[in-house]
């Protein structure tokens, strides 16, 4: 039986991978000793050949045969990429191909990759599948809610052996050094991990490019400075928006902002993120425009507030955006708790850059982390009321409409249900210990067995963006101060 499964799995990866007819033997012999079998006989298989349930055979072999010393699900991926692994191209021929690839065009260049990793399992499409993701169409624009279910949540062994390992290697998940590591302090498997190298700026291959193994939406990607150094968003950051936007128009990008709280969650390693996607955000309301010049802003009716600079013009474009940043990061207001700078500076922004036809649109989202001893989070951050739904930070894909919510949400939700048409007691659960107040609200709506589920989405909803709305910077103020910062820059 092995014998002909490792026959399908040359003969998937020689359809799927690229694995070339020179490099053939060199994938069985590799397959062969991570088996720990010394025999291989070739086969005819059929080309109808389905990657996850023959992995599935191959990890139960594994497992059957004590290759696999344990089944946790870390484990299992990790031993999956070192399988794929040993299928696929180097990352210097993926790197050429890519290259190559890009002669024709930018989108064939993607797509191959794109189609690559997600054939190689890298993207985990199946995972991803199981997502829960609807619309919630709220007050402003859809917005669109996710309930994450495809990271893992790791096992506690796993955890345990993380936390032995003193000597940090690779720095952070986002290093180059993770490129075909076995393990790592991520969740997600790195052997069968490739990224390709990309200028930006003028920086001849400083950058990396790779997909996101979780995506949270279309073609989801990463484009990483191959150097662990801090993130930073300043004028260099716009030219590297529009440089890459300039090399991959179908595509959208943004940064989160380079500073705790308001930042994503990984602030030590300059990185952006992009995709090919259509936000939430791009169907806001224009509550006003104005014009200088070539450049046109567009204060948009959006929880946060998000000022889209747009302009046909790429060196106008970038004078305005760099003008507004510099007259945001001096802003300081404290009758509406704006706090410029207290030690260190407090104002910052998201940006996220997107081509409509030949237009550049800037969205550039105004943030400050200032937080006091009262607030902790920060004044512009959810309030703790709201942490059963969202604690994290809200980074760039959130900020556009997009909502990342943790996988237990959904099982809380489902108890909630019980509790509400059931008659369940919700303190007899302490997972919804959390959510009890939410609750003691939902019971004064209008809920049947029917409309239960239809209800609970759309309050996720509604806190969703609540959530978004507290990390507006003039909610302590009105429309018409933000206006003012505006009409101050033309
Ligand atoms: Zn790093």
């Amino acid at each position: 039986m092995i014998n002909t499964r490792i026959n399908q799995l040359i003969r998937y990866a020689k359809e799927h991978l690229y694995l070339g007819m020179d490099d053939e033997y060199l994938a069985v012999n590799q397959i062969l000793y991570l088996l720990k079998l010394t025999h291989f006989e070739k086969e005819e298989v059929s080309e109808d050949i389905d990657f996850f349930s023959l992995i599935d055979d191959v990890l139960t072999y594994a497992k059957e045969n004590q290759i696999l010393t344990s089944d946790t699900i870390t484990e299992k991926d990790a031993f999956e990429a070192k399988l794929v692994d040993c299928l696929m191209p180097r990352p210097s021929e993926i790197n050429r191909l890519f290259h190559q690839f890009y002669k024709k065009g930018p989108l064939t260049a993607t797509t191959f990759f794109h189609v690559l990793s997600k054939a190689s399992n890298y993207i985990k499409t199946k995972r991803i599948d199981q997502n829960v993701h609807y619309v919630y169409e709220g007050k402003y624009a859809p917005l669109e809610i996710t309930i994450n279910l495809s990271k893992p949540e790791k096992d506690p062994k796993d955890i345990q052996k993380q936390a032995m390992i003193a000597d940090k290697y690779p720095a952070c998940v986002l290093c180059m050094e993770n490129i075909g590591v076995y393990q790592s302090t991520n969740l997600a498997p790195r052997s069968n991990h490739r990224v390709v190298s990309i200028s930006l700026n003028h920086e001849q291959d400083a950058w990396g490019f790779q997909y996101s193994p979780y995506a949270y939406f279309n073609e989801h990607c990463i484009i990483l400075r191959k150097e662990h150094s801090p993130m930073y968003v300043n004028d260099r950051t716009f030219d590297e928006l529009v440089d890459f936007i300039n090399k991959f128009p179908h595509y959208l990008i943004g940064s989160n902002a380079g500073l705790p709280i308001v930042g994503g969650s990984i602030l030590n390693h300059h990185h952006f993120q992009g995709g090919r996607y259509d936000f939430p955000i791009e169907n806001a309301k224009v509550l006003k425009h104005y014009k200088r010049g070539k450049v046109h802003y567009d204060i948009l009716d959006w929880p946060l507030s998000v000022v889209r600079v747009s302009s046909n013009n790429e060196n106008s474009l970038l004078d305005a955006v760099k003008d507004l940043y510099k007259a945001w990061n001096k802003y300081h207001n404290p009758e509406l708790n704006i706090y410029q700078s207290t030690e260190e500076e407090h104002n910052t922004v998201t940006p996220i850059l997107k081509l409509n036809g030949s237009t550049y649109e800037f969205y550039i989202v105004l943030r400050n982390n200032y937080s006091t001893k009262e607030q902790p989070y920060g004044l512009f951050h959810p309030k703790e009321e709201l942490f059963h739904i969202k604690k994290e930070n809200i980074g760039l894909i959130e900020v556009m409409g997009l909502a990342i919510l943790p996988g237990r949400l959904l099982y809380e939700l489902d108890l909630i249900e019980a509790c509400l048409v059931e008659g369940k007691n919700p303190k007899d659960y302490p997972e919804l210990e959390k959510h009890l107040a939410w609750i003691e609200t939902l019971k004064e709506k209008d809920i049947t067995k029917d409309n239960c589920k239809e209800v609970l989405k759309q309050e996720v909803g509604t806190l969703f963006e609540e959530v978004l709305e507290d990390c507006n910077v003039f909610k302590y103020g009105t429309k018409e101060d933000l206006y003012k910062f505006v009409e101050s820059q033309l």
